[in-house]
């Protein structure tokens, strides 16, 4: 704890001391903002100067936090500071019983910015989202896991709980995910995200605290499709050819259902398993989720067949697909639509109204995976072409 109120109420923002008035202040009392008990002052030639709680606290604070967390918060409160953008560091929200680590406000909205350096338990991480919402809060969650910046796009192995971190602030801005490091001074912002099971594809990129501001944050620049495409191909050679004996659950059920209906991954059409925009939204891998749109619904209709967006909702619906803990994202425009597009793109659908398609053209089952490979290659080789071609009229016949 940095913070702690003194005999007058005043917070004594212990950080900003020098090392002699620290000794002097160490004669008063101070007091946690949360319970109010009395705390005291450690200093020395390895810590931090900050306040701790007594043995016997019963305090939610009593814990405390490590060296990473108290230099990560300090250096993103000087970076305010800097900006003089109005913020106070550990504010104790009585109401909802939190302490941001530290509030903002920023264009006539609130932040919580919260360095987060040890995993929470989902339920908490939802609950304290939730409180910081009701009350008007955005918070903005950084994870203080060390990442290395990659300066083009490359696989990135995110635990389940940092997928819960990811913002959209934007329909028009893509998904980002924040991370501090203390000791390189500087926040990385993983963008775009491209999962597949516990990988990520996308860009990690490096900004010193000392060259970008609070704004920085919002903005994030969507790149063109054509690095997902060119990363995807040894995706789609993977899952055709991965054996293991230790599939996942969801593997292993999507397996069994495949092979019950009399499919093996080496047949499927080359429309299934691409990447989409939003495909971080739902759960499962593409691979899972295409594979029940396109086997259970598309490849069954006969080809002139008119369907809506809603129809194909649906089936996923009834699949149990969408993933309900993202609290940070606008979910608009739906995978299943993006999906839908793609399709549309690569000839299978002709779009005819707002929310009406029509199937043109069937799939291409494959009997070798020789085959497989080479309508990989070659619809890969299209989207390519199509996202260095600007043309929203590229399409496939
Ligand atoms: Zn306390």
């Amino acid at each position: 704890m940095l913070t702690a109120y003194d005999d007058q109420g005043k917070p004594v923002v212990l950080y900003r001391y020098s090392r002699e008035e620290i000794k002097r202040l160490k004669s008063r009392s101070f007091f946690c903002p949360v319970c109010q008990e009395n705390v005291y002052i450690r200093a020395g030639d390895q810590v931090i100067p900050h306040f701790a709680h007594f043995q016997n606290s019963a305090c939610t604070e009593r814990k405390g936090e490590g060296e990473k967390h108290r230099q990560g918060k300090i250096d993103l409160m000087n970076w305010l500071m800097e900006q003089d953008i109005p913020a106070v560091l550990e504010y104790y929200l009585p109401r909802i019983q939190q302490r941001a680590d530290i509030l903002v406000k920023w264009r006539n909205r609130w932040f919580a910015l919260e360095y987060q350096c040890s995993s929470i338990s989902r339920e908490m991480l939802i609950k304290r989202t939730r409180s910081y919402q009701r009350m008007g809060i955005t918070p903005i969650w950084i994870s203080g896991k060390k990442r290395r910046a990659t300066s083009k796009a490359s696989k990135i192995n995110l635990t389940h709980y940092e997928r819960f971190f990811f913002y959209e602030w934007d329909a028009r801005f893509p998904p980002v995910l924040y991370f501090y490091n203390p000791e390189d001074k500087a926040i990385l912002m993983l963008q775009q995200p491209y999962p597949v099971k516990s990988s990520f594809y996308g860009t990690l990129r490096r900004y010193p605290l000392s060259r970008i501001s609070f704004s920085h944050l919002f903005q994030v620049e969507r790149q063109p499709d054509s690095w997902i495409y060119s990363s995807w191909l040894n995706e789609k050679i993977k899952f055709r050819t991965y054996r293991s004996r230790f599939f996942s659950h969801d593997d292993h059920e999507f397996r069994q259902w495949l092979y019950q209906l009399g499919y093996h991954p080496q047949h499927l059409p080359s429309a299934i398993h691409l990447p989409t925009p939003h495909h971080f939204y739902i759960k499962p891998p593409p691979y899972i989720w295409q594979s029940k749109i396109v086997l259970l619904f598309l490849h069954p209709m006969p080809v002139g067949s008119v369907f809506s967006i809603k129809q194909l909702s649906h089936v996923m619906n009834r699949h149990n697909s969408f993933s309900t803990d993202l609290p940070f994202v606008l979910r608009s425009p739906t995978p299943v639509e993006e999906y839908l597009h793609l399709l549309c793109k690569c000839g299978y659908f002709d779009q005819i109204g707002p929310d009406r398609f029509r199937k043109v053209r069937n799939f291409t089952f494959f009997k070798t995976l020789e085959q497989a490979f080479d309508g990989d290659k070659t619809l890969i080789k299209f989207l390519l072409s199509c996202s260095s071609n600007t043309s929203p009229h590229c399409r496939r016949r």
